[in-house]
């Protein structure tokens, strides 16, 4: 394990040194803060950004203020919302709230010919508007972004590479082929304290109606028993810019 992360720490070192703009995404899974504590180790004034939900759990809010303050992140939040959600209300965070027009159009278009949420009608496109459209903001001036995507997550994270380039935009996943239990071990040996949904069975975190327990994979909870189960949000599998 510690040739991985030396080998970890020198993929984010490479990416600093080629390229001016570099930040680190982090939704307060135990991969994403794993890959910000490595990246803090390198440079620990590494810009770290946050893509968030009106849907994600209340205790992801409270997790992402405490972090925030405990690894002294100075992090900047990226959110589709009207106001700063309660749990997230901290004066020293920075939250930057985007339009919520489109947003709130679909979800009454599809409330009033369904009855239902968006997402439980149409996942993707509420993913789309929550996450993949914010996520184009939070890299729009950035020429490399640092993630925590791991190989063996779930299926179609399987072929993942270290270093891509979608559209120009350099992604850099430093710690892909490390294991679940390592990313524990990390944790462990780190004294870092991880999200309490972990304590619950979760394996892997993600909006709170769209994420269950348990699990063969660790992806396997997300979107379960729709067609989108065990899939991704679009932000890893789009063009951001
Ligand atoms: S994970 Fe679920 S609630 Fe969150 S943006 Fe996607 S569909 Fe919407």
């Amino acid at each position: 394990m510690e040739n991985k992360i030396e080998h970890a720490k020198r993929l984010i070192e490479e990416a600093i040194k080629n390229y001016p703009r570099v930040g680190v995404a982090c939704s307060f899974g135990k991969d994403s803060i794993v890959t910000v504590h490595l990246a803090r180790e390198v440079d620990p004034n590494i810009e770290v950004f946050s893509i968030m939900t009106q849907y994600k759990p209340k205790e992801t809010f409270e997790y992402l203020r405490l972090m925030n303050k405990k690894m002294n992140l100075r992090i900047t939040v990226y959110m589709v919302a009207d106001s700063v959600p309660e749990a997230l209300k901290d004066g020293s965070l920075k939250v930057r709230l985007l339009p919520t027009d489109e947003f709130h159009q679909r979800t009454s278009e599809i409330k009033t010919q369904t009855g239902k949420k968006i997402y439980e009608i149409n996942p993707d496109e509420c993913c789309r508007l929550l996450k993949v459209e914010p996520a184009k903001v939070a890299v729009s001036n950035l020429d490399a972004w640092i993630c925590g995507l791991r190989n063996t997550e779930g299926r179609i994270r399987e072929n993942y590479q270290e270093v891509e380039n979608k559209g120009g935009l350099i992604k850099i996943n430093p710690i892909l082929t490390f294991t679940e239990a390592e990313i524990w071990r990390y944790i462990a040996t780190r004294g870092i304290e991880p999200h309490t949904w972990y304590r619950k069975g979760y394996r892997s975190l993600g909006c709170a109606p769209c994420s269950r327990a348990g699990g063969e994979l660790e992806r396997d909870g997300r979107w379960k028993d729709t067609s989108k189960c065990g899939g991704e949000c679009g932000i890893h599998t789009q063009i951001l810019k």
